[in-house]
């Protein structure tokens, strides 16, 4: 066992996100407004540019993540 391992989710996919998830006003799992607060989920590159995907802060309150049920 080897503790230091974390168990990441899958990211979304950057291409498939709406302009508010792509531009951190939404969050890029969940697609809840994300006002002032939020959490840098990870950053990736999309179409050559930069992107910081934004979750929830406390965790997204959907036991599911929108983006899986596509
Ligand atoms: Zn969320």
């Amino acid at each position: 066992m080897n503790s230091s391992v974390t168990v990441l989710p899958p990211l979304p996919d950057v291409a498939r996100l709406l302009p508010r998830q792509q531009m951190a006003m939404d969050c890029a799992v969940c697609a809840r407004p994300l006002g002032a607060s939020g959490r840098v989920l990870a950053e990736v590159r999309h179409l050559g540019l930069p992107f910081r995907l934004w979750v929830c802060v406390r965790g997204c309150p959907a036991s599911r993540p929108a983006f899986l049920a596509i």
